[in-house]
């Protein structure tokens, strides 16, 4: 599952981690793939990519590409991590030219598809070659939003995107849903947002994950909210979406 939209700042890293805790806490395999070179996921997980020897880049970049199983690290919130790296900063140049270049990720993790019931893949914020790859390994795509109407603009890009990975590169890809983050219920704009959504894109609107002090928090602790703040709002929100995907797919 890809958590993807080129708009920075939208919670894909926080929900990411959450759901990735939240799956974990219910007894499942989860894998985190860092794709960002931000590595964000990968700090709030406990982990510096400087201080590990072995990065995701070392799997997709390398001029000996290493087997994704060996860079794999578990973490305390008791979910596996295929760890980010800077290096992917440069990952558009480094495969210019390159033939299936597309299909890098989905070949590095195939192996791995029978070692957890969820992989989870935080990509950057941008439409680049590593959320290309995100897209073509994924069978879905959740599109994290925020409820603002600034927030909108971008959507649409995405969705001509995720319009052309079917086309070419992944025809199974599925839009598990929107999901509205930072919601703020109280306001009137925040409510008139989410109301507009089902109809404006055509595609699920996932549960609104609260706006909540508690996620700033959580990063420099190296930990997800589900573990410093167990009974918050927010970590009960993303425990409810982690129990409906569940559902979704055990349905499947
Ligand atoms: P992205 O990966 O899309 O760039 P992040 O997950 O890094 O977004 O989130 C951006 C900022 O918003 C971070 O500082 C994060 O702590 C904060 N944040 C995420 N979700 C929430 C929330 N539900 N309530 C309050 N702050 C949040
Ligand atoms: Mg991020």
């Amino acid at each position: 599952m890809a958590f993807a939209n080129q708009k920075g700042g939208v919670a894909k890293t926080t929900s990411v981690v959450s759901l990735a805790a939240a799956l974990a806490e219910r007894g499942r395999r989860v894998l985190v793939v860092d794709l960002d070179a931000q590595a964000c996921a990968t700090f709030c997980l406990g982990f510096d990519p400087e201080d590990l020897e072995r990065t995701v880049a070392d799997v997709l970049l390398g001029p000996n590409p290493r087997p994704a199983i060996s860079v794999v690290v578990p973490t305390d919130d008791g979910v596996d991590l295929l760890p980010g790296a800077l290096a992917l900063a440069s990952a558009d140049q480094a495969l210019a030219g390159r033939r299936g270049r597309e299909y890098l990720v989905k070949e590095a993790l195939e192996p791995l598809l029978g070692n957890y019931d969820w992989i989870l893949v935080d990509c950057s914020p941008s439409l680049g070659m590593m959320t290309i790859n995100a897209l073509t390994a994924a069978d879905e795509v959740v599109i994290p939003l925020q409820c603002e109407t600034l927030s909108h603009r971008g959507v649409g890009q995405l969705m001509e995107t995720i319009d052309d990975v079917r086309r070419l590169t992944n025809p199974r890809l599925r839009v598990a849903g929107i999901l509205p983050t930072l919601y703020d219920g109280r306001t009137t704009h925040a409510r008139a947002v989410l109301a507009d959504l089902p109809s404006r894109y055509g595609v699920p609107v996932l549960r609104p994950v609260s706006r909540s002090i508690r996620f700033a928090e959580a990063p420099a602790t190296g930990r997800s909210i589900l573990a410093t703040a167990r009974s918050s709002r927010g970590a009960q929100d993303y425990r409810d979406l982690a129990a409906s995907l569940d559902q979704v797919a055990a349905a499947d």
